[in-house]
């Protein structure tokens, strides 16, 4: 039996984490539990001014329901600016299941499906952290809400393809911005991350006849895409290589205190989440060094704009055309940074604040 109830109601979360929510003005959090497949999960709708709150479903075996929270407020809160500055008439939502991905059944995603479908279409679920598409093909039995299904399913398929054209749109536009012009012939590129969208962005590094290098813990990863494509591997000392791009693409908060004072790039455009490791800090440390930074969250939109595509019928064309707006978007966010003497990050917050603040939202 499904039992929901407004987080705020809910005993042991820290008073810290409702704080945020009041202060960040979520709309609705709601915490669910089944005891008949042992769900347990919390979907947040951050705001829905420019449409229904989007956002995927996370599992992970969080310590304890604060940190699910936690997580669930600042992701969804993540997607409204994301959708904002992308232009898309979508709100931030997010969804966490808390526990282990191995103990998941399908009745447990049926009892999800039916949490999601209680929400009446203002949250869109998709695919993220620890789920996979034949979770997300259980969820659907129960709703409709669900997007990124596979091709299959009416839905746009593998979104990485997509990703790896807003990353190298961003990249041209920051090398545009910086350089003048945005040819990236003989610019030497650090691609961090060879895996879905690493790999594809190489594809299209390729094809502008860039300098690339790459390195990934992977090692078969690593060996595979290196015989693939004209590239160079880098094992050691990534950070302080002499390049002129940085792009990371595998995992967040590689803009840290240890790795900003010794990079030795001009610009940095990749796709990883949450590249910075503090947002109010080591986005000024970049500028502080006159390294040209492309906010995340504007660059990786693509797979947004993929999946976003499914609610008004899939056309590639328009997916594509959308996803190269993301060039004038960058290039728009780092001339607000210079005019206005902020961050490249705090321009793009403030552009997609802007969007959404005539109905205020902080
Ligand atoms: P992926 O799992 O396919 O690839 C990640 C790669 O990074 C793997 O090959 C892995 O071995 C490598 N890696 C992990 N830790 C590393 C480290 N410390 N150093 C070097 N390499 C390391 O993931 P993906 O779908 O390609 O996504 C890459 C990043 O982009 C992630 O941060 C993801 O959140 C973000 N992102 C992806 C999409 C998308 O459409 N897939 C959209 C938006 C953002």
């Amino acid at each position: 039996m499904i039992k929901t109830a407004d987080i705020r109601t809910i005993s042991g979360i820290d008073s810290s984490v409702l704080q945020y929510m009041n202060n960040k003005k979520h709309e609705k959090v709601i915490y669910c539990h089944d005891s008949k497949t042992n769900l347990q999960a919390i979907i947040a709708v951050h705001n829905t001014n420019l449409g229904p709150a989007l956002g995927g479903t996370r599992m992970w075996e969080y310590d304890n329901i604060s940190n699910a929270a936690n997580d669930v407020l600042r992701l969804s809160r993540g997607m409204t600016y994301k959708a904002a500055i992308t232009g898309l008439e979508l709100g931030g939502g997010k969804a966490v299941i808390i526990g282990n991905k191995i103990d998941k059944t399908d009745e447990m995603m049926h009892a999800f499906g039916e949490f999601v479908e209680s929400f009446s279409g203002t949250y869109i679920t998709a695919e993220d952290v620890g789920m996979t598409t034949h979770d997300m093909e259980m969820v659907y039995k129960k709703t409709n809400h669900v997007v990124g299904k596979p091709i299959s399913l009416g839905g746009s398929g593998d979104p990485s393809v997509i990703t790896a054209y807003g990353v190298l749109m961003g990249m041209k536009g920051s090398a545009k911005f910086k350089w003048g012009s945005d040819s990236l012939k003989d610019k030497k590129i650090l691609v961090q991350g060879t895996g879905n969208v690493g790999e594809n962005l190489i594809k299209l590094l390729e094809k502008e006849s860039a300098d690339i290098l790459i390195h990934d813990v992977n090692y078969n990863k690593l060996q595979e895409v290196n015989k693939k494509y004209n590239v160079s591997i880098i094992e050691n000392n990534i950070y302080s290589q002499k390049i002129d791009i940085y792009a990371p693409c595998a995992l967040g908060a590689t803009l840290n205190d240890d790795t900003i004072p010794i990079l030795n790039c001009s610009i940095i455009a990749g796709a990883a989440n949450n590249q910075l490791a503090l947002e109010n800090k080591h986005d000024i440390m970049l500028t502080a060094k006159d390294i040209l930074y492309a906010p995340d969250f504007l660059i990786n939109a693509g797979g947004l704009i993929n999946v976003y595509s499914e609610l008004k019928g899939y056309s590639k064309d328009k997916v594509m055309r959308q996803t190269e707006n993301i060039y004038d978007t960058t290039i728009a966010i780092l001339q607000k940074s210079k005019t206005e003497n902020i961050s490249s990050q705090q321009a793009a917050f403030k552009i997609a604040k802007e969007k959404v603040h005539s109905k205020s939202i902080s």
